[in-house]
């Protein structure tokens, strides 16, 4: 560290690095409280965490100006949020409860949010994505399940109406998913693929007879599993299947055009019902996430009208001809996956809230845990350790990075949700999968890191990081999991590289 300090100050001049660091850390041990004097320049004066936590002179309002700043125009609408939980004991996610009691509560907490508090997250992911994600976010600081519930009815199934269906599909269960009325399911996952979405094996046949699209489970590898929302409280799911067109093959075989997305109602409205020709199975506990109540769901040949299929990017007429504006089955899959990209998005920018949380409870507690000190005088906080700082600090400089890196992330979404920029679309594919990858990598690391920092009071699951740690784990896995995102984004960056390499090369020909 450049010390800016002369050599004909009667100090360390003629000290090597080393001793000049063995003695400031002599200094720091014996005088934490040691104030700023001509041998030891204010900018290497020593935080004065010890004996207690003392506020630095104004930091109160420079902590509230940078809240509000780091907040930006959606302050008041997370504050809403937190101070609508705050008035609600009967919401409040306690230490210990049991998986049904768990799923109960935060059913009750999402239906709170919306109903009482009034918020529309449907409406908002519509017209200002940004708010939404802001009302995510702080959803998930009340709980990880209450954020992960709301995203499955929002980002997953009430994005696949906006993003695949057409004008029809919004008309029918806007309203419904909004207020939820129409708590929903988005079934791509099967018990044999995940990440091969292509691979998925579900069909969807149409009978061109009785104008429906037939849903059939073929064999037990392609049973839908993990699908949030499922186990309990989903009346229709959004189905990804393949669409098998009879006879249009060749020769007269069946015609597979690919991937689809179709609604499929699993539950009766009135009585909740699981419908005939549907069956559904409870995942179980799992190690976090436990207010979420994922089931697998297995479809016998269920029938749903011709209407029922997401038709944004592929329809299938009433004689049975199948027409799309996209001319190859992939360009139609890339398409229908990267109109999802949101929960994605939405992921990346709730880790970093999450990584925040993680942070702020250490920190804090930092500066309030005292261990060891100078004999005879009061301990210091373990934040004056550099050891401790050197575990904390980057932390923080890190949610400070990432917290603007997915504020840019989600305006540049808007943006590609406002204009359809081939361009912008292809930014934000890459950007949220790098992104998604990174920060949650970062903060999962990060929370063992923060529980550690806290020693043994960190283990008490009252002070939150085993819940923050089990509940945020699986961010490394669903919207696409970080390895194969990661593969994702080098081969688009090599992709990137080699056109701009052949652009060079021609031009050197010409
Ligand atoms: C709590 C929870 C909630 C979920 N909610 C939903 C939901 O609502 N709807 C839904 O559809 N799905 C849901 N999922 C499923 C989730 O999206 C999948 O688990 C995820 O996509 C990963 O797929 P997989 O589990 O099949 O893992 P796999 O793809 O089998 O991956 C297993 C391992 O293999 C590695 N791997 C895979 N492919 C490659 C490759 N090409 N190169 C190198 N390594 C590779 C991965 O990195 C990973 O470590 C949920 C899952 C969980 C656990």
């Amino acid at each position: 560290m450049a010390s800016g300090r002369s050599s004909g100050d009667g100090g360390d001049g003629d000290e090597s690095p080393a001793m000049r660091r063995l003695r400031r850390i002599s200094l720091h041990l014996l005088d934490p409280s040691l104030t700023p004097t001509d041998a030891e320049p204010e900018a290497l004066a020593l935080a004065a965490c010890a004996a207690g936590p003392r506020r630095v002179q104004g930091g109160a309002e420079v902590s509230a100006s940078l809240a509000a700043y780091l907040r930006g125009r959606h302050r008041e609408t997370q504050a809403r949020v937190f101070e609508f939980f705050r008035g609600r004991p009967d919401l409040q996610t306690p230490v210990e409860m049991s998986t049904a009691a768990h799923r109960d509560l935060c059913f009750r907490q999402l239906r709170a949010l919306v109903r009482d508090a009034g918020v529309r997250p449907l409406s908002l992911m519509a017209d200002d994505p940004s708010e939404y994600f802001a009302v995510m976010e702080a959803a998930g600081g009340v709980d990880i399940s209450l954020g992960v519930k709301f995203g499955v009815q929002y980002s997953l199934w009430g994005g696949s109406i906006i993003n695949l269906g057409t004008k029809k599909h919004r008309d029918k269960f806007f309203e419904g998913i909004d207020n939820l009325d129409i708590p929903g399911c988005f079934a791509m996952t099967e018990l044999h693929h995940g990440s091969n979405v292509q691979a998925l094996q579900t069909t969807a046949t149409f009978d061109p007879v009785a104008d429906e699209f037939i849903i059939n489970t073929p064999n037990d590898g392609a049973i839908k599993w993990w699908i949030g929302n499922a186990a309990v409280h989903g009346k229709y799911a959004t189905v990804f299947a393949r669409l098998i067109l009879p006879l249009q093959g060749k020769g007269g075989t069946p015609a597979d055009m690919g991937i689809h997305a179709f609604i499929v109602p699993i539950r009766n409205l009135e009585t909740h019902v699981v419908l005939p020709g549907i069956e559904i199975n409870d995942c179980g506990h799992k190690i976090g996430l436990n207010g979420v109540d994922n089931g697998a769901l297995r479809f016998r040949s269920v029938r749903i009208p011709r209407d029922n299929l997401l038709n944004r990017f592929g329809d299938v007429s009433r004689d049975g001809k199948y027409t799309s504006s996209l001319p190859t089955i992939n360009k139609r899959f890339a398409a229908t996956l990267g109109e999802l990209v949101g929960g994605r998005v939405g992921i990346a920018y709730s880790s970093v809230g999450i990584l925040k949380v993680a942070v702020t409870i250490a920190t804090r507690y930092a500066l309030l845990r005292q261990q060891f000190g100078p004999p005879k005088q009061p301990e210091i906080s373990v934040l004056d350790y550099q050891s401790h700082q050197h575990k904390l600090m980057p932390m923080l400089a890190s949610s400070y990075a990432f917290h603007f890196a997915t504020i840019y992330l989600v305006d540049k979404y808007s943006e590609m949700k406002k204009t359809n920029d081939e361009d912008v679309i292809a930014d934000v594919h890459v950007l949220s999968s790098g992104l998604k990858a990174y920060i949650t990598s970062y903060t999962a690391k990060s929370i063992s890191i923060c529980r550690e920092s806290c020693g043994g009071h960190g283990y008490a699951a009252v002070n939150r990081f085993g819940a923050l740690r089990n509940d945020h784990d699986i961010f490394q896995t669903f919207e696409g999991d970080n390895t194969v995102l990661l593969q994702q984004v080098a081969g688009d960056l090599l992709k990137q590289y080699q056109e701009k390499f052949t652009r060079n090369l021609k031009l050197e020909v010409k």
